[in-house]
């Protein structure tokens, strides 16, 4: 069989780590980024710079491969469509466009019968002042946030002016929930009930965005068993193919619920690429590519530390790393507050 070539939308660290994983498989990878100094530049073999709603360079690169995928989820429907026409898109267009929009994705989790914090519509500023009942709340944009932007958090309905929100967009309002805990289940689907599941991580935020992750997560079995069984309801309703990641709540009494569904390889997820013998990357490829599905095994429990702005530095200067332990920097040019420069894992 001739080599199959991997389109891949997006260029991140993400598409960075898709990129190596298909290279371990033999496959060659086509990034398409609208940012020239992505840092997949450095990891894919072919690297093409373009806006998500060119139409010529789309074309030019739906041209140059076999099978497209995408590394995030703020691709235009339209261009994901497009492409689908032309070559195979995976995971399907249309999930990804229920899932980049917030209330969609929310409507379609509780039509599931699983639990999401309390959530409502909000299209304009006069819409909050009848909703003290979801104070405190999370004020979110129906599209486009990630790492906690586009992000307001409301204690009291007093406070809303001083918050200087942009009501040019729509949100959704929900609920805070008082966290316990939360952990991510990265699930990979081939097909009808054919499916790798990792088993849940724990996570801790600092400022929305993710600072650390970990197996085993510590938490009781039936929340153990409960987050995998949604994680896997999720996928086969979607019938989704590829990497998939749910991320979770638990509040104070132990209660399970899905924040929100990510249709693609993971932050959290980084630490299976040596905690266990198939990465959340390599198990992508092999569902978009139909390649062989390998049962998944742990080989350590594992800590993964995110490398935020600055925190990259010491690593890069002077490394230093201990036999279980292993850096990955992403090789991102400009360092930025808040921007995830690299990670790094520590097997227990
Ligand atoms: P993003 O799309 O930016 O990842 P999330 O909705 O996952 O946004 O929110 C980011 C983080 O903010 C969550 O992981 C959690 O720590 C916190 N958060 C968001 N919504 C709530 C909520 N309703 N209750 C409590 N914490 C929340
Ligand atoms: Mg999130």
């Amino acid at each position: 069989m001739s080599k199959i070539t991997l389109g891949i939308l997006g260029g991140g660290q993400l598409g960075s780590m898709l990129s190596v994983a298909a290279k371990k498989l033999n496959i060659r990878t086509v990034v398409y980024c609208n940012d020239r100094s992505a840092p997949a530049f450095n990891f894919c073999d072919e690297f093409i710079y373009g806006k998500y709603d060119d139409k010529n360079e789309i074309y030019n690169f739906a041209g140059k491969v076999d099978i497209i995928t995408y590394e995030f989820e703020n691709i235009p429907f339209e261009t994901l469509n497009e492409l689908n026409k032309l070559k195979t898109v995976l995971p399907k267009p249309s999930i990804n466009r229920l899932i980049q929009h917030r209330l969609a994705e929310k409507d379609f989790i509780n039509k599931l019968n699983i639990r999401t914090t309390r959530y409502v519509y909000v299209k304009e500023e006069k819409d909050l002042e009848t909703l003290s009942d979801f104070l405190p709340g999370i004020l979110k944009t129906t599209t486009m946030g990630y790492d906690g932007k586009g992000q307001y958090q409301i204690n009291k309905i007093e406070q809303i002016p001083s918050l200087n929100i942009d009501f040019s967009k729509e949100y959704i309002l929900e609920k805070l929930v008082k966290l316990k805990k939360e952990i991510s289940v990265i699930i990979t689907r081939f097909g009808n009930s054919k499916y790798e599941i990792y088993e849940p991580i724990e996570n801790i935020h600092e400022d929305q965005i993710l600072r650390y992750s970990k197996i085993p997560a510590i938490i009781n079995e039936k929340l153990f068993d409960q987050s995998k069984d949604w994680a896997i309801q999720i996928a086969e309703e979607l019938k989704f193919i590829g990497t998939l990641c749910v991320e979770f709540f638990i509040d104070r009494n132990e209660n399970l619920y899905v924040n929100e569904i990510a249709p693609r390889v993971h932050n959290s997820g980084h630490l299976t690429i040596n905690a266990y013998n198939v990465s959340q990357f390599e198990n992508h490829i092999r569902a978009v590519c139909s390649l062989e599905q390998i049962p998944i095994k742990k080989i350590s429990n594992a800590e993964m530390t995110n490398l935020i702005g600055n925190q990259i530095m010491p690593y890069r200067e002077n490394p230093q790393l201990k036999e279980n332990q292993f850096l990955f920097d992403y090789l991102k040019k400009e360092i930025k507050e808040k921007r995830k420069m690299g990670h790094l894992t520590t097997l227990k």
